[in-house]
């Protein structure tokens, strides 16, 4: 059984895709789409040696060789152009770690700009927004949860041919998820209000008051209190 979190990302996975889960760990993810018969096949990328052997461990137990082929290398690194990937997951990653993996893969031509990119940051979420409008990239879809206390959002972009022109304030909050302001969107920003006014009040009280880093936390702040 998949995380809720993984079965949200695996719903924005278009049917018969080709996908690249990168950073996969035990390629849960790929699996699970696999054996739902809602992909094609995967390449399950990692960069690291022991969640790439639990990848590999997971995918021959379930005898899946196959369909899903495990590799180590850094990011996009692991895709040829033979593969013909038409999405690509990376997930439960800061979303400056996200972009950075994307920025590799662009300069090393492992981006056609034809994939699917569905994008699951733990954090860093305006960074990444910030890249994909940078990059020609169109947000299609955004989407919010929460599991075991931890809230998560999900980020879906394709380069449509259309460009947008967001400004700071909805690159920070997410264009779709600033427009619907769901349940679980007014929590997060309830956190992080009080995060932020923490971190004002700790500024604040510092011996060098640094008036630049001030003078943005407290937009953040008046940025959330008119959104809740
Ligand atoms: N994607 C899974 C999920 O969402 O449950 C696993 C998330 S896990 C916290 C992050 C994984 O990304 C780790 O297994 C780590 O080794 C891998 N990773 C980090 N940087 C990477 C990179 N540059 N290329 C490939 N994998 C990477």
């Amino acid at each position: 059984k998949l995380s809720k979190r993984l079965e949200r990302v695996a719903s924005f996975v278009p049917k018969d895709a080709i996908v690249a889960d990168i950073g996969s760990d035990h390629a849960y993810l790929p699996a699970w789409l696999y054996l739902n018969h809602k992909i094609k096949k995967a390449i399950a990328g990692e960069v690291v040696e022991g969640p790439y052997n639990s990848a590999k461990s997971l995918v021959a137990s379930l005898g899946l060789e196959e369909h899903i082929s495990v590799r180590l290398a850094d990011g996009l690194e692991v895709l040829k152009a033979e593969d013909g990937v038409t999405a690509i997951t990376i997930c439960g990653m800061g979303g400056t770690l996200i972009r950075d993996i994307l920025i590799r893969g662009k300069a090393k031509g492992h981006l056609s700009g034809k994939e699917r990119l569905i994008l699951q940051p733990n954090v860093g979420e305006p960074t990444l927004r910030r890249w994909l409008q940078a990059e020609g990239y169109q947000i299609l879809r955004e989407d919010i949860l929460e599991e075991d206390e931890k809230i998560y959002e999900i980020i879906v972009a394709e380069k449509t041919g259309e460009t947008t022109n967001y400004d700071e304030r909805t690159l920070f909050f997410g264009p779709f998820l600033g427009e619907q302001k769901g349940e679980v969107f007014a929590q997060k920003w309830q956190q992080q209000l009080e995060k932020y006014r923490y971190i004002l009040a700790s500024m604040e009280k510092a011996e060098q008051v640094d008036s630049a880093k001030v003078t943005e936390v407290k937009e953040k702040i008046s940025w959330i209190e008119e959104v809740i």
